[in-house]
This record gives C-alpha cells, sequence and structure tokens, in this order.
C-alpha cells in the first residue's frame, strides 16, 4: 500500500490516519509457525514543525515456537510504531528515518520493516520457560523429570566398590 503525503507534506500541524492489513507472505520468520488473522495496523502521519513521523501500533496474532522447548503457543503481539519520515536522500543512511519517494510512502515496506525487527528477538513460551531437559528431552516448565543429577566420579567409584562388597 502506497500512501500521497502531498496533503500533509507542506503543512506543518497537518497530519493523516492509515489503517491497512499486512501481507502475511513477507513476513516469513521460523519462530512464526501461522498468523491466526492478518496483522493489521493503525495510525497516524503527522507533520511537526515540517518533520514527519509516522506512530501507531501492528497488532498480530499468531501460533509461535518457543525457542526454548519447541512447544507451539498463541501469541498476541502489539507492535509499537515509530518512524521518522523524510524525503530527503542524504538521511537514506541512517535505519530510523525512511525515505519518501517524492510525496509518496511506501507504508507496506515501512510496516514489514518494523514487523521484522520486532521479530527478530527470541519467542519463548513464557519468560520463565526452563526449556527441555538434555537427557530425556521432557518440558522441565511442567516439573521436574526422573533424570538423575551428574554423578560425581568419585562417587561412582565409591558405588561400585560397595556394590562389589555387597556381592
Ligand atoms: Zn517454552
Ligand atoms: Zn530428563
Amino acid at each position: 500500500m502506497r500512501l500521497n503525503l502531498c496533503e500533509i507534506i507542506e503543512m506543518p500541524g497537518s497530519s493523516l490516519p492509515f489503517s491497512c492489513e499486512l501481507d502475511t507472505e513477507r513476513l516469513v520468520c521460523p519462530a512464526i509457525k501461522s498468523f491466526v488473522s492478518s496483522p493489521f495496523a493503525e495510525g497516524i502521519i503527522r507533520n511537526g514543525a515540517g518533520v514527519l513521523t509516522l506512530t501507531g501500533t501492528i497488532k498480530a496474532d499468531m501460533v509461535c515456537i518457543c525457542d526454548r522447548c519447541s512447544v507451539e503457543f498463541h501469541c498476541d503481539k502489539v507492535i509499537p510504531l515509530e518512524v521518522r519520515l523524510a524525503a530527503d536522500i542524504s538521511d537514506e543512511d541512517d535505519p530510523e528515518i525512511f525515505p519518501l519517494d517524492g510525496n509518496w510512502l511506501d507504508l507496506s515496506d515501512v510496516l514489514e520493516t518494523c514487523f521484522i525487527l520486532n521479530t527478530e528477538a527470541k519467542f519463548l513460551c513464557r519468560e520463565d520457560c526452563a526449556g527441555l531437559c538434555p537427557r530425556c528431552g521432557k518440558n522441565l516448565s511442567d516439573g521436574p523429570c526422573g533424570c538423575q543429577k551428574e554423578i560425581d566420579p568419585r562417587l561412582a567409584v565409591l558405588g561400585q566398590l560397595l556394590d562389589k562388597q555387597t556381592n
């Protein structure tokens, strides 16, 4: 979706609201298994003293895969948007600033970029997910597994001696 900003670009104090769905085909992230519904963005572009700022949120309802225990979980994510827009190409190197194409803004590109930057962090089913036992694979968030702790090799030798004595 492209927005024509000509109405606000020359008018400090003016603003333009927007709302749009994101194309899930373009939001590929290994931790996201599926989208329950298309992520939806809404917000406003303001011209504050000649500086264009886009603010708003992306709401995404997803099924994700926990990075630690691999359990699938439901994730309702709200991604805040705060992006500066500039027609001046010399600012292009600044990742915080999205360039305009004349009076046009590629809104989909801005929203997809913000979404992907926000989903690079690890997805956990819960903050304190304990992960899986490296030996038996049990999900330790459900409680401890039956695996014995690593036995001190010296105690293991003692155990063998005791075994011999009892035989
Ligand atoms: Zn987990
Ligand atoms: Zn275990």
